[in-house]
């Protein structure tokens, strides 16, 4: 059923870049089997599930959307992949996204955009736009993304599906073609946070592939929401939780972003939870500092593709030196936007601006990931993004327009923190879904889902 809405949805929203029917089949087959046989099955059986296209899964194609990888089969297959697997999920296929991770549209795909299934002239966010799209579309319950500075929530909010960023380091990375290495996460779009929630528990946990894997129990994330559900009937599910609402007028949000909050605040109350302003200081510098880092660590990480150690050698034919080669297969396989920020991220590393960027962001950090929030709140909630979705196109003239549209999803991954984006409302202007995400203490998802489950 699940091939047949892909194959429906598939000519107007080119959500996946690769689909692996035989595949799918023969693992729902199994499943099928092992249930009339009255073997036991994992809590996933049978689900089907969409896989970002920069996750490796060995013997099918991860190209994270690069022409430079349009031929790579990888030989292995990601924990997080892994793990789904294993709790019986079936994988349709691999979705579209923006090139590695870049982007906030899906537009910076090699393979042509994903169309927003809300809207075909809308993009659907990113950089997992593929995944948001595939779920929004009714194609599969569950997908799974990645997120280094939003790139499973806002495709989330711009597609009225839930997304799950976890803490840093709550899911291995291992198999997962990196962008930003301190910063990235591999998280879940769905249909319900408790959907979310049954692909959080068998992804997480330590991995010997990862030593970033924290090492903290697992807690059962759906057994956390069920105490929400359980509470409906006597105490508030909320009560004793304080919320604190980011508030902030440097970061601009446009009437539907802000009506969203506004309307969480009142339900968030009706809940029993209490609510107060909170100021983020340091929030207008986050865009910034990510739009060094990242880069930066992009500039290191993407060194591979050079056609020598990964990387499609056919933009080089003719190449008559290793430089030329080099050159050839970077110029010619990797898009505009990932030159642009291997540029601004070799230039950011460059020893002479040693002291100006690092010098100077050195100064404050230390002791990881904050455990606790400070102001008195337990969460914060905020709007996923400044507006609904735009038009195709509309970022092209201006990549700071873009990179600054990343101002409220930025400053958890910076942190490390948890969060979750859930749909909020629709904005009257253009008939399209927002979003708010509550953000939590670094390794805090079981609370930060249980809110969202409950605000849900
Ligand atoms: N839009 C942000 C960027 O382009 C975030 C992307 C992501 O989370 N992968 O870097």
């Amino acid at each position: 059923a699940a091939l047949r809405r892909l194959t429906a949805a598939e000519p107007t929203l080119h959500a996946f870049l690769t689909v692996d029917a035989d595949g799918a089949l023969a693992a729902a087959r199994a499943v099928d089997a092992a249930v009339a046989a009255g073997r036991p099955v994992g809590p996933l059986a049978g689900v089907p599930l969409a896989v970002k296209d920069n996750l490796c899964t060995a013997g099918i194609p991860t190209t994270a959307a690069s022409a430079c990888l349009a031929n790579h089969v990888p030989a292995y297959t990601a924990t997080a992949v892994a793990r789904a697997v294993a709790a019986g999920a079936v994988v349709l296929g691999k979705t579209n996204m923006d090139e590695f991770g870049m982007g906030s549209s899906t537009e910076r795909s090699a393979f042509g955009p994903t169309a927003n299934p809300w809207d075909t002239a809308r993009v659907p966010g990113g950089s997992s736009g593929g995944s948001a799209a595939a779920v929004a579309a009714g194609v599969t319950p569950l997908a799974l993304g990645t997120d280094t500075g939003g790139s499973v929530r806002q495709p989330a909010a711009h597609c009225g599906v839930t997304g799950y960023k976890p803490s840093y380091g709550r899911v291995s990375r291992h198999g997962l073609l990196a962008y930003a290495s301190s910063l990235d996460t591999v998280g879940v779009l769905a249909a319900s946070v408790a959907d979310a929630a049954l692909l959080a528990r068998v992804m997480a946990g330590p991995d010997a592939f990862d030593a970033t894997a924290v090492g903290d129990a697992v807690p059962d994330y759906t057994a956390a929401l069920a105490a929400v559900d359980a509470a409906a009937g006597g105490a508030p599910p909320l009560a004793g939780l304080t919320v604190g609402v980011v508030t902030d007028e440097r970061v601009a949000v446009d009437a539907a972003a802000a009506g969203a909050v506004a309307a969480a605040v009142a339900t968030l109350r009706s809940l029993g939870a209490a609510t107060r302003p909170v100021a983020l200081p340091r929030l207008p510098s986050a865009v910034a500092a990510y739009y060094v880092l990242a880069p930066a660590e992009a500039s290191a990480n993407l060194a591979r593709y050079d056609g020598l150690r990964y990387g499609d050698r056919g933009a080089a034919a003719g190449a008559g030196t290793v430089g030329e080669l080099v050159a050839g297969t970077r110029g010619g396989g990797l898009g505009a936007e990932t030159r642009r920020r291997i540029l601004l991220g070799t230039y950011a590393l460059s020893a002479g601006y040693h002291d100006a960027l690092y010098g100077r962001g050195a100064g404050g950090g230390g002791g990881g990931f904050p455990r606790r929030l400070g102001g008195g709140v337990d969460v914060l909630v905020s709007p996923v993004a400044p507006a609904a979705a735009p038009r195709l196109g509309a970022g092209d003239a201006s990549p700071t327009a873009v990179y600054a549209a990343d101002a409220l999803t930025v400053p958890p991954s910076l942190a490390g923190l948890p969060a979750v984006a859930v749909p909020a409302g629709v904005c009257a202007a253009t008939g399209m879904p927002v979003g708010v995400q509550f953000v939590g203490p670094a390794m805090a998802d079981a609370l930060v889902l249980r809110v969202a489950h409950a605000f849900q």
